[in-house]
């Protein structure tokens, strides 16, 4: 039985215990200079170690909330010591995530981040600190969903497509031309006649900014097909339409739905074709024939901005599409360029995000399940609690190394988290209300179904049933070969399947075509069937 390996529970194990303290919400009181050197490190480290996960793997641990919160009192204390900034500090970086496997492409115009806004006041405060700058009491903003993808960039010279590439480092990113060809909303040549027939020029070279993302409903089918596979479903479109971008043969990506929303843009040659506004740009991008923007709001003042905020906060469970916030911007491109950027983003625009909603509860239990190529998947059981307009009664806990850097124990009471149409994940644990006795998680030696000792391959977060006779295995790829991603076997359905592989009826595929009349006569949902059809 392998279930660790020495080295990586090592380089894990000190993140796993800063993970619960931060995760859990230890409050940061007034710190010595000491003690908030040493919490700024360990902050650093936590910062560094969630990066590498969100945007090099694509697959983060903790929630968007969670790391914001960790690279917020990072920079709080920063503000408050800043003799104790060394070097870098993660707070400054947009993150990176060129991962080494395509050729880089340098961005023409930097690629920047947005200050982010969490409360009404820190909203009203960027109004009240651009019409402070501006001498200006009649500023107009655009308010537009945030799309939670990845950012891209996509460059047209004369009209004609050349180049799709992520944001990387904001200087240069990842060229990913060939798989975002893949997106059936991508043109390859700008229109140059307006819909109503007019001349609608197109520059020399234009970078044009946006996100690539996972519509709902395509993110469902994935998952469907997944699960109908045993297989742990992905958890958040956004890390999955990153991880899909990301593939290296264009033809897995294909198949995927990806989709592509352009809302801004970098370089623009010549330059006395700049848009006016906001709202002239998302007029402009439309009558090129490209996928801009469906719908956003015009605020006059930062009651008006608050409210049409709030107003796609109401309306983001209905949209087709993941977002995770909002964005605002100031109309006018004249005055942009007069406010100007910090350096890493522009001093015009915030993005404010939405709060996901979130419910404690307690884990009545960790149940192991076994997919079709034996990867067992822990679930967690818990006390059914009511969330973000659903009742929750499980949520994914994906591997064992998830459970042991969570520490997730059977009786804890854990936070839970749901945005949207996103799988619950449990996001930390009130370790106030944890039992005494209570025990970590053993994750089981051996299969639930066959008994068989697990494997775990190495470089692999998977443990394994390895038994190819495995029931278990059995049962989920018979489920698999029946359903819509299979050859879909009308009234092939769980409860037969389990009684065939029961009563040995069937031991692998194949016997499914050597079943008879008389072997199927009394199982369940069978009978009237096949008495009617005769
Ligand atoms: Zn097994």
């Amino acid at each position: 039985m392998k279930i660790f390996t020495v080295s990586r529970v090592a380089g894990f194990m000190w993140l796993w215990l800063l993970s619960a303290l931060v995760v859990t919400g230890a409050a940061p009181g007034p710190l010595q200079p000491e003690a908030a050197r040493e919490r700024m490190v360990l902050l650093r480290g936590q910062v560094a170690y969630h990066d590498e996960l969100y945007y090099k793997k694509s697959a983060p641990a903790i929630t968007d909330a969670a790391y914001d919160a960790l690279k917020r009192e990072l920079s709080v204390l920063e503000q408050q010591f800043p003799a104790l900034v060394a070097g870098i500090s993660p707070t400054d970086s947009l993150g990176d995530d060129r991962n080494g496997t395509f050729q880089l492409y340098r961005h023409r115009e930097r690629m920047q981040s947005l200050a982010k806004s969490y409360t009404e006041s820190e909203l009203r405060g960027f109004n009240a600190r651009l019409g402070r700058q501006l001498q200006r009491n009649d500023l107009v903003y655009i308010i537009e969903p945030k799309f939670d993808g990845l950012a891209v960039s996509v460059t047209y010279e004369r009209g004609k497509l050349v180049r799709a590439v992520t944001r990387g480092n904001g200087i240069e990113g990842d060229d990913v031309t060939v798989n975002a060809l893949t997106i059936a909303d991508l043109p390859r040549e700008l229109s140059a006649k307006a819909p109503d027939g007019s001349a609608n020029p197109v520059p020399d070279v234009i970078e044009l900014r946006g996100e690539i993302y996972l519509p709902w409903a395509e993110f469902k089918r994935i998952n469907v097909e997944h699960e109908a596979a045993g297989e742990a479903p992905f958890a958040h479109p956004r890390n999955l339409a990153a991880g899909t971008l990301k593939l290296s043969d264009p033809r897995e990506v294909a198949p995927r739905k990806l989709a592509l929303v352009l809302y801004g843009w970098g370089a623009w040659l010549p330059s006395a074709g700049l848009p006016v506004s906001q709202r002239a740009f998302h007029a402009q991008v439309r009558a090129w024939g490209l996928p801009g923007l469906a719908g956003y709001s015009v605020g006059r003042s930062a009651d008006e901005v608050w409210a049409a905020v709030q107003e796609f906060d109401r309306l983001r469970p209905g949209l087709a599409f993941p977002v995770d916030g909002a964005v605002v911007k100031l109309d006018a491109v004249v005055l942009r360029a007069e406010v100007g950027a910090t350096e890493h983003a522009p001093r015009w625009a915030t993005a404010y995000k939405f709060a996901p909603d979130r419910a404690e509860t307690q884990l009545l239990a960790i149940t192991v399940q076994v997919g079709r190529s034996g990867v067992l998947t822990p679930v967690a059981e818990l006390s059914p609690v009511s969330l973000g307009g659903a009742v929750i009664s499980r949520a994914t806990l994906h591997n064992a190394d998830e459970i042991a850097r969570g520490d997730f124990r059977v009786g804890d009471f854990v936070y839970v988290e749901k945005a949207g149409e996103i799988i619950p994940a449990i996001l930390g644990v009130n370790v106030a209300r944890r039992a005494a006795a209570s025990r970590p998680f053993q994750f089981p030696n051996a299969c639930p179904s066959c008994q068989a000792d697990v494997v775990r391959v190495a470089d692999e977060s998977a443990v394994r049933c390895p038994n190819l006779e495995c029931s278990a295995q059995l049962r989920r790829r018979v489920q698999h070969f029946a359903s819509e991603a299979g050859v879909e076997i009308e009234g092939l359905g769980p409860a037969l399947i389990d009684a065939l592989v029961t009563k040995a009826l069937i031991r692998d595929l194949p016997d499914l075509y050597r079943l008879r009349r008389d072997d199927l006569i009394g199982l369940p949902g069978v009978v009237r069937r096949w008495r009617t059809g005769s």
